[in-house]
């Protein structure tokens, strides 16, 4: 019989690790042994760039066939923040009054145990399974996020693994377990603009060129421009202004620069391409006009994008609503995930705890919680496999 591990027991001991990003500490080690006691072959995937330190990730596999069912997850965390606004030590793993404390436990330590707890339970049961289950768990999704999932990725499409559906267990849940599904995400662009004019008195505007008077008509501009109206997937775009500053340090000084930053989460009606022009037609022809040069840049960070529900999203949502007793909401809404990479060589969905407390202090789940989610993962792993 091969040995069963426990949800809780696993999430403890994750949480016990301080992976706070990039840091690793032996968590996805811990991850690794565990999965080899199960028969898992385990490849351990380390990547860096000039910038950044060694990110540990793996991907783990059993069985040889197809289809090859994946579940992905990231064991590093968010910072406890203030340690002395916490109730209990960030990384103890305390119980208290039915839930688990410690930073990891939501987002998604607890989903990692969850998954393994319900796949060792899995071959416990049903050793002669047609198929494989692998795992892709990473290291560096809290912060930059180029040398975990990505990478794997990349590596994964060189070996051409294929991997025939990717579960992510991110907490999708916002209050209670069973609410929602993910089955998209928005994507996400910032743009920096910095208007170049010419420095001054305040008294002798005609002598200078004030670059703020044109970044206050574009923003207001684009902020006031209504990009879509949004459809049965996906909430409409939206763009939220998060900085602005002028160079001038003196309340008399007209400024000779004037910058903002602004981040758009833009749906499938849109591109990294479409929104630029955009952006830089609004941007060029009200500096032209004020008589500014404008400078403009970007960051990419993710494309929209969706899973068409089929076959094995209705399987889980069969799943879903046995256990909790709800239907969950097929939902594209929140930040991004590793889920944007992922999306390249398999069809996923996210579906993992109750996410109320994640990246502040306090983070917890309940224990039923736990003992819900790994009955959901092992059945959704029972009805694939069927
Ligand atoms: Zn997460």
């Amino acid at each position: 019989m091969a040995k069963v591990i426990n949800e809780l027991s696993l999430t403890k001991e994750l949480i016990k690790i301080p992976s706070v990003t990039p840091i690793d500490g032996g968590a996805i080690a811990l991850v690794a042994r565990h999965l080899k006691s199960l028969g898992f072959k385990c490849t351990m995937l380390e990547f860096k760039d000039k910038n950044t330190p060694t990110i540990k990730n793996l991907y783990a596999r059993i069985g040889k066939t197809s289809p090859n069912f994946c579940f992905a997850g990231h064991t590093d965390v968010v910072p406890a923040g203030n340690i002395k606004a916490w109730d209990v030590g960030p990384f103890s793993g305390v119980v208290k009054n039915g839930k688990i404390y410690g930073r990891g436990t939501s987002d998604m330590k607890g989903g990692i145990a969850c998954f393994i707890a319900a796949v060792s339970e899995f071959l416990n049961d049903k050793k002669k399974f047609k198929g494989s289950i692998s795992f892709i768990i990473t290291g560096d999704e809290e912060s930059v996020a180029i040398n975990g999932t990505k990478k794997v990725v990349d590596y994964l499409k060189k070996k051409k693994e294929k991997i025939d559906f990717c579960l992510v267990g991110e907490p999708s849940n916002r209050k209670v377990m069973g609410q929602m599904m993910k089955i998209g995400r928005r994507g996400s662009i910032t743009t920096y603009v910095t208007l170049s004019g010419t420095q001054g008195h305040v008294a002798y505007p005609h002598e200078a060129c004030n670059p703020s008077t044109p970044l206050i008509k574009i923003l207001d501009k684009l902020k006031s421009m209504v990009l879509d109206k949004g459809n049965a997937n996906f909430q409409p775009s939206n763009l939220e202004i998060t900085k602005m500053a002028t160079d001038s340090n003196a309340d008399n000084v007209i400024p000779s620069t004037a910058s903002a930053t602004f981040n758009i989460r833009f749906n499938n009606k849109h591109s990294y391409a479409s929104l630029k022009k955009k952006i830089s037609s609004v941007t060029q022809s009200i500096a032209n006009k004020y008589k500014c040069k404008a400078n403009i840049e970007y960051s990419e960070t993710g494309v929209a994008f969706i899973t068409k529900p089929g076959k094995t999203i209705q399987l889980m949502s069969k799943v879903i609503k046995q256990i909790t007793n709800k239907t969950p909401v097929l939902s594209t809404t929140g930040g991004t995930s590793d889920a944007r990479f992922i999306k390249d060589i398999a069809p996923c969905v996210e579906f993992g705890l109750v996410g109320n407390t994640m990246h502040k202090v306090n983070e917890c789940v309940a224990v039923s919680d736990l003992k819900k989610l790994k009955k959901i993962y092992y059945k959704i792993l029972e009805s694939y496999f069927h």
